[in-house]
């Protein structure tokens, strides 16, 4: 039996592309073998990288003058290609601190370049987005960095920093396709894609041309864009079954309607279960309600035996992983594209029968 499963990544995918991958998995179309088996310069591989690329093209509404690429090394691997190759003008960047995932973006980019860290909300346990005046930023700064949906924390930028000429820079691993992103106001975008496109082992990258081709001269050569873009994804074997995988999932979201109606889902979601956070006399959201996020919800009793008590029993009753990330405690519910209403429904309900048994 298939549980809920609100685990923050790698995550649930949507059962009609499990289905459709069991059943091309032996042989796939005439081909007469598996995709895994197939040769990346083969016709039908090139058939579905190129479809790949298509879908995001279409999904995300992306520009014709940037470059979408699929790569390895996961959302940490973009920690380092991004200072690399966009930081080599001034050597500097700008980044809020919002969580775990930028800190460790600015620890690994302070490694090449300098990095002036805007503002924090480390003060309240990353839970709210700053917001700090213009004038603080850096007018010479290279690239402008966040991390726009913070899978630990809960919050999200529902309003991007006015970088003005200077690119900025999103970490998007835990929100990719699950609302409407206006492409042209980054320089580039990243996003592993084991929360929302597929299996682990993809990264989608989205970068504007003119921001490749200046890497740093030390860069190697598979952290170099201009190198993957240049090869269409394919200077070497790219995680071929993969983005197989995720271009099942992107024909899963253009037959729901695109990422717009995925949006409208998405928001019914999360409005039921924080409509019940902010109504419960046991369950407490820990966001500011302006900054939350849409895919991951983190909510604690207030009392760790408590919270440990429902993450038990959440699980026999089928909802599984919704314990917090161990820096934070508490709980957490990720409710990724693939998550149906249903799943927060009845998640909810479970909820207030065990609120009613504990109060
Ligand atoms: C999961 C996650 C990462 C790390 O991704 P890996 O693919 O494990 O390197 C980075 N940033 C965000 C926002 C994430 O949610």
């Amino acid at each position: 039996m298939r549980v809920y499963n609100f685990s923050a990544g790698p995550s649930m995918l949507p059962v009609e592309v499990l289905e459709k991958a069991q059943k091309e998995m032996v042989e796939y179309g005439t081909s007469g073998m598996s995709v895994m088996e197939m040769s990346h310069r083969s016709k039908d591989y090139e058939a579905i990288i190129e479809g790949a690329e298509a879908l995001v093209r279409e999904l995300m509404h992306v520009p014709d003058n940037y470059k979408v690429l699929f790569l390895q090394g996961g959302g940490s691997s973009q920690f380092t290609m991004v200072p690399m190759n966009l930081g080599n003008k001034n050597k500097k960047c700008d980044i809020l601190i919002t969580g775990q995932w930028a800190k460790k973006a600015a620890q690994e980019a302070e490694r090449y370049i300098t990095v002036n860290k805007i503002a924090s909300s480390a003060d309240k346990t990353f839970s709210y987005i700053p917001k700090p005046d213009k004038s603080e930023y850096s007018k010479d700064a290279d690239y402008f960095y966040i991390c726009m949906n913070n899978t630990i924390y809960g919050t999200k930028f529902n309003q991007l920093p006015d970088t003005g000429d200077i690119p900025l820079v999103a970490d998007i691993s835990s929100m990719v396709m699950s609302e409407e992103i206006d492409v042209s106001k980054f320089g580039l975008l990243f996003a592993g894609a084991q929360k929302n496109l597929g299996p682990a082992g993809v990264t989608l990258v989205i970068v504007r041309e003119d921001l490749i081709g200046n890497a740093m001269e030390q860069t190697p050569v598979m952290f170099d864009y201009q190198i993957h873009a240049d090869n269409g994804s394919m200077y070497n074997t790219p995680p071929t079954y993969g983005i197989y995988v995720l271009k099942l999932v992107l024909e899963w979201i253009k037959e729901k309607g695109g990422v717009a109606a995925i949006q409208k889902i998405n928001e019914q979601k999360a409005k039921i279960l924080y409509d019940f956070l902010d109504s419960s006399k046991l369950f407490k959201g820990t966001v500011v309600p302006e900054d939350r996020s849409l895919m991951n919800v983190p909510f604690v009793t207030g009392n760790e035996e408590l919270d440990a008590k429902f993450v038990k029993e959440a699980k026999e009753a089928g909802f599984v992983n919704l314990k917090g990330h161990r820096s934070v405690g508490g709980m957490r519910a990720s409710i990724y594209n693939a998550m149906p209403v249903e799943g927060v429904e009845k998640l909810v309900a479970f909820m207030k029968k065990f609120e009613e048994e504990n109060a």
